[in-house]
């Protein structure tokens, strides 16, 4: 039998944005250990980066960690530069970063829902653009969403949701664009992942728990397995799509 798994793997070249921590340490580990060089993106946790990096070159991995905020679309442009000088031509991208500020319609700030937009919705677009130009034909893009996008649950989210909801027709829109490379873009929305942004010991962990059905969170091992299988050949055929993986939060 044909091992896709591996083959699609090896040598490629990923960028994942916003990489130093939760899930996106998660899917950096995750890509190279399937023998992806990988460069990330981190804002503010240069310790975390760097561990992660030595980590991962410990173990024989090729990674490299870029300061870029993704609220600056100079800066998420210049991360694609220097992920590509460093190790070639992507074959992968990973739009991972984003903030969750929570508060009720009523009470969140103009600076709040730009700082949401700037880096949930228009990083992700500069991210995708910027990746998309010097990137191999066959390439993959994967988006991390939110289940929020499908059912919101809670009060004070409104604005993240509406940043997440509006992954999944940008999605839609650029695997179209971008089909005739054999690019497939694809958006990953996790339910409660156990990070600093959704710790597990959090305050609405016990409610949580009763509306997922299989009553746990997840883990960001768990996000980093759909990418992983996104990337290979066996999902060439995926495009365009918005895909949960909730424990059956949204069911
Ligand atoms: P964390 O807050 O735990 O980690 C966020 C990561 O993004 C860190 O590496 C952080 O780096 C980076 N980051 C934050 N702001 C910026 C910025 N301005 N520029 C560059 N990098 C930045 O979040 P999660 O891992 O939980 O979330 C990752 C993604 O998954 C987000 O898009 C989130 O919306 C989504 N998600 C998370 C869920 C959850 O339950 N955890 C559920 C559904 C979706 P640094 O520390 O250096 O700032």
């Amino acid at each position: 039998m044909e091992s896709t798994h591996i083959d699609r793997h090896a040598g490629s070249i990923a960028l994942v944005t916003g990489g130093s921590r939760g899930i996106g340490a998660g899917i950096v580990r995750r890509l190279a250990s399937d023998g992806v060089s990988v460069a990330f993106t981190y804002s503010s946790s240069e310790d975390k980066a760097l561990q992660l990096v030595n980590e991962i070159e410990s173990t024989g991995g090729s990674a490299l960690a870029i300061k870029a905020d993704s609220a600056s679309a100079d800066e998420v442009r210049l991360a694609v530069t220097k992920a590509v000088s460093h190790f070639g031509p992507l074959d992968i991208f990973v739009s991972n970063a984003g903030i969750l500020t929570r508060g009720s319609i009523g009470d969140l700030s103009l600076e709040d829902l730009d700082r949401m937009l700037a880096i949930n919705v228009r990083a992700v677009v500069v991210g995708i653009q910027a990746a998309a130009a010097t990137m191999n034909d066959g390439g993959r893009i994967i988006t991390i969403g939110s289940v929020v996008a499908v059912r919101t649950g809670f009060p004070g989210s409104s604005i993240y949701s509406m940043t997440k909801a509006a992954i999944v027709g940008l999605v839609r829109g650029v695997a179209i664009d971008l089909a005739p490379r054999a690019i497939t873009v694809n958006n990953i929305q996790p339910g409660p992942i156990a990070t600093d942004m959704n710790p597990a010991d959090g305050p609405h962990v016990d409610m949580l728990h009763t509306l997922i059905p299989l009553r746990r969170y997840g883990k960001d091992a768990e996000v980093a397995s759909l990418v992983s299988y996104l990337t290979t050949k066996d999902a060439a055929f995926i495009t365009g799509a918005s895909l949960t993986v909730d424990g059956g939060y949204s069911a």
